[in-house]
């Protein structure tokens, strides 16, 4: 071991015994927790989102609206420096689809056009169907026209979504959605569903993005509801030769412009600068409200900075709100967030975008001399019945927008894992809609935020992740 090695260590040793909460700041902290679960503003905020304006594609109409009404709520509720950057985006735009069973039983199928999909042919597309219980199968039938079943045909996934709490599920199924056209196209097929990824029964679609891939024809790609994908499994059971027609017209890339919200409750003195983001996405699908996904994170990160600044409480590091643009359909607003402010130092990043349910458990991504800390802010949220289950384990992931940060500049990361075994019932379809969210669990939402921004941002200590 070097001389410069031991001087690491033994500056380490002695950060370790300094990493403690000034006593006012715990208290202060706890003040934030009980004033946050008597506090309405995240109900206000989310009624008033989703009733006023509803449903957020990016680049839309409605887009614009939510933004301008952020702006105004964020400024009302006295933060500073209230801002919205702007971005350009290439977007998509749904139009018109239908999908018909032909044979062997006559019936109209409910289904949605995922994300970033083409239009079919003007006359619309009619095949036989290739059928594959998950991408697992379609992957393993050849791998080019001249050997698989795919050919000619239109490929039907019948992709399972499991119901877990934290969402695991989910992201064990959705490769068959964002990835499954390429796997069909690549094999020849004309076209490409995919059961829903969600875990309801009702006769409903989940949309949500899919992608191309230079070189691979780019078919059209949708979801059906899942009571639709259980009758063609059935029917191609009984060894039933399946044809569909489907018919869907979109349009791609549509020049249009989003924004990311930006506000803050400033810092003051030396670490002023530095800064602590919590986060939301303020775009959502076409096809419910945006209620749940994320209308929920917007309300609830958007109260948590505000109760700060209603208690009269003055950060050392700048508590920052960011409400991303265009998360759903290619993190256009994650993108820009790093080209502008990719040279500030961050604290940590962290991110709601899980529904309305409950947080249930901490997870962070620190340098472990900062994790003393962060078990003292767990003790803060312990009342709430927020646990921390994995002390050292370290590995937090910090949502989807927070995540892409993540990665690229290796900021540190909060993680506040919520209750989310309804939420893939709900999720990317219509009904995402105000009335299904139990707005009495958003206040422990807030409370839960309030303080772990709060407190990282009092943090003796920087949570910088060093290069190991
Ligand atoms: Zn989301």
């Amino acid at each position: 071991m070097g001389a410069a090695a031991l001087l690491g260590t033994a500056s380490r040793v002695s950060a370790q015994v300094e990493a403690r909460f000034d006593a006012a700041d715990l208290a202060a902290a706890e003040r934030l927790r009980d004033a946050a679960l008597a506090d309405g503003t995240a109900a206000r905020l989310l009624t008033e989102l989703c009733t006023g304006i509803g449903a957020r594609p990016a680049g839309s109409a409605a887009d614009a609206k939510a933004v301008a009404w952020a702006q105004q709520s964020l400024q009302q509720l006295g933060l500073a420096r209230v801002r919205a950057d702007a971005i350009p985006i290439r977007t998509w735009v749904r139009g018109a689809a239908s999908a018909r069973l032909l044979s062997p039983v006559p019936e109209t199928l409910v289904m949605a056009a995922l994300g970033n999909s083409v239009g079919t042919p003007a006359g619309g597309i009619e095949a036989e169907v290739a059928w594959y219980p998950n991408l697992a199968a379609l992957r393993a039938d050849g791998s080019s026209p001249e050997t698989s079943l795919a050919r000619g045909r239109i490929v039907i996934v019948d992709q399972k979504t499991e119901r877990t709490r934290d969402g695991r599920g989910y992201g064990a199924a959705v490769a068959a959605r964002a990835v499954g056209a390429v796997e069909a196209a690549r094999r020849g097929a004309v076209a490409f569903g995919v059961r829903s990824i969600g875990t309801n029964q009702e006769r409903i679609a989940h949309t949500g993005a899919m992608r191309y891939e230079i070189g691979v024809p780019r078919i059209p790609a949708f979801a059906l509801s899942v009571p639709d994908a259980e009758r063609l499994a059935q029917l191609h059971a009984q060894s039933a030769p399946l044809r569909l027609a489907l018919q869907m017209d979109n349009r791609s890339d549509v020049e249009a412009t989003t924004h990311n919200v930006i506000a803050e409750v400033p810092g003051s003195g030396p670490l002023a600068q530095e800064v602590v983001l919590i986060s939301a996405h303020l775009d959502s699908w076409d096809l419910g409200q945006g209620a749940q996904d994320d209308g929920a994170g917007v309300a609830i990160v958007s109260a948590a900075a505000a109760l700060i600044v209603k208690l009269g409480l003055q950060p050392r590091r700048t508590v920052r709100v960011v409400l991303f643009g265009n998360e759903e359909n290619g993190f256009d607003g994650a993108r820009n967030y790093g080209d502008r402010y990719g040279h500030e130092a961050h604290q940590w990043v962290g991110e709601s975008d899980f529904g309305a349910g409950r947080v249930w458990q901490m997870r962070c991504r620190v340098d472990p001399v900062a994790l003393p800390l962060v078990q003292r802010m767990a003790a803060v949220l312990a009342p709430l019945g927020v646990a921390w289950p994995e002390q050292g384990a370290n590995e937090g992931s910090p949502g989807p927008d927070a995540g892409v940060l993540m990665r690229r500049f290796k900021w540190p990361a909060l993680q506040l894992s919520q209750e989310g075994s309804a939420y893939f019932d709900v999720h990317h379809t219509v009904h995402d809609t105000l009335d299904r969210v139990d707005l009495g669990t958003l206040p422990q939402n807030v409370a839960s935020w309030a303080v772990t921004a709060f407190l990282a941002a009092q943090s003796p200590l920087p949570f910088t992740l060093r290069a190991t």
